[in-house]
């Protein structure tokens, strides 16, 4: 990566990120936009999305990536792994050792799925174990399989394998799903998604595939194995903030706070999407973020221009 000065960068390319890019662009501001892998985010893994925005994630994210390049934004496919604040604004550092500055930035980094962190978990990943039920549920046809949770990930989820597989387990912690009602009443009108309340996993079994998971029953403390060929952990979201300020500060779970107009902590640097705490969560608020975001960043290039112009 060459050494570059932009107005604003946004670090990541999911949703929050490319609705940031897009709108700064649009309105004149010079926007790199870091993504590390693939953009689009977690959505890209949802074939059918079933809020306001309908239709395939893969499209979706396709669609927004396309509008933010043509608006003018500069795509950097590079992992940003460290950042630092000066005076003039924020630099931060890839991977590959290239740096990049800017006077305000975005932090659109989103979340990554939590691991269950039982024993088996890691070596049978992608072995049985599975984080996108649309891209490996046709693999499981016929067969048993479990979901982890109760939230909108778990039952959606669960409703996408329902079509592929014999039995979905759906194996929750409480008495209560805690997911929108329109999926929470889909899944118990299943007549393929059998839940075990109040249960965890404590391990999974399995030599070269998965061939078991141990399920404990909470209110008993009994366990038993339950032959299944894929598990599909949805058990929340961790968020990627580790490369970001250590002075910005976070919330319990780690996610970056921010004031009404997503500004973090740290002046210049505004947060958007499931890296900030208080995020709704869903498609249509990492847009709206995006562009709050963006527009606070701009109003902060504004002022700070201002400033050192009339300095
Ligand atoms: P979530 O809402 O945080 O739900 C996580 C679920 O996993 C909860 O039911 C939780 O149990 C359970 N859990 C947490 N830790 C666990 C552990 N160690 N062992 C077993 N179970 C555990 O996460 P999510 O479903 O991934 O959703 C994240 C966000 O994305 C939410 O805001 C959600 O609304 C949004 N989303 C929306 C849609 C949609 O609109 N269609 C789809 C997917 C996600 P408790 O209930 O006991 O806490």
């Amino acid at each position: 990566m060459p050494e570059t000065v932009f107005d604003l960068i946004v670090v990541g390319s999911g949703m929050a990120g490319l609705s940031a890019a897009r709108r700064a662009s649009s309105r004149g501001v010079s926007t790199a936009l870091f993504e590390q892998s693939m953009y689009g985010g977690l959505i890209i893994n949802v074939n059918e999305l079933d809020g306001s925005i309908a239709g395939a994630g893969a499209g979706i994210a396709s669609q927004a990536m396309s509008d933010a390049l043509e608006a003018g934004a500069c795509s950097i496919e590079e992992r940003v792994v460290d950042m630092e604040a000066s005076e003039d604004g924020f630099t931060v550092r890839s991977e590959a050792g290239g740096t990049c500055h800017a006077r305000t930035l975005v932090i659109a980094s989103g979340a990554s799925l939590k691991q269950l962190g039982i024993p088996g978990e890691t070596a049978l990943e992608s072995r049985g174990v599975s984080h996108c039920a649309d891209c490996d549920g046709p693999l499981f046809a016929d067969r048993d399989v479990v979901v982890v949770g109760g939230g909108d990930s778990a039952l959606q989820s669960a409703l996408v394998l329902a079509s592929f597989c014999r039995t979905v387990y759906l194996v929750h912690r409480r008495d209560t799903l805690r997911g929108k009602s329109s999926l929470a009443n889909a899944v118990l009108s299943s007549g393929r998604i059998r839940v075990l309340w109040n249960s965890c996993v404590e391990s999974l079994i399995g030599e070269a595939q998965l061939s078991a998971a141990v399920i404990r029953d909470l209110a008993s403390g009994t366990s038993h194995e339950l032959e299944c060929a894929g598990i599909f952990p949805f058990i929340g979201l961790e968020p990627n903030a580790g490369f970001v300020l250590n002075r910005a500060r976070r919330g319990s779970n780690g996610a970056l706070e921010t004031d009404s107009g997503l500004c973090t902590s740290v002046p210049g640097l505004f947060a958007a999407g499931a890296v900030r705490s208080g995020n709704g969560g869903t498609l249509e608020d990492a847009i709206v973020d995006g562009q709050r975001a963006a527009d606070s960043a701009i109003l902060h290039l504004r002022r700070t221009w201002r400033k050192h112009t009339t300095a």
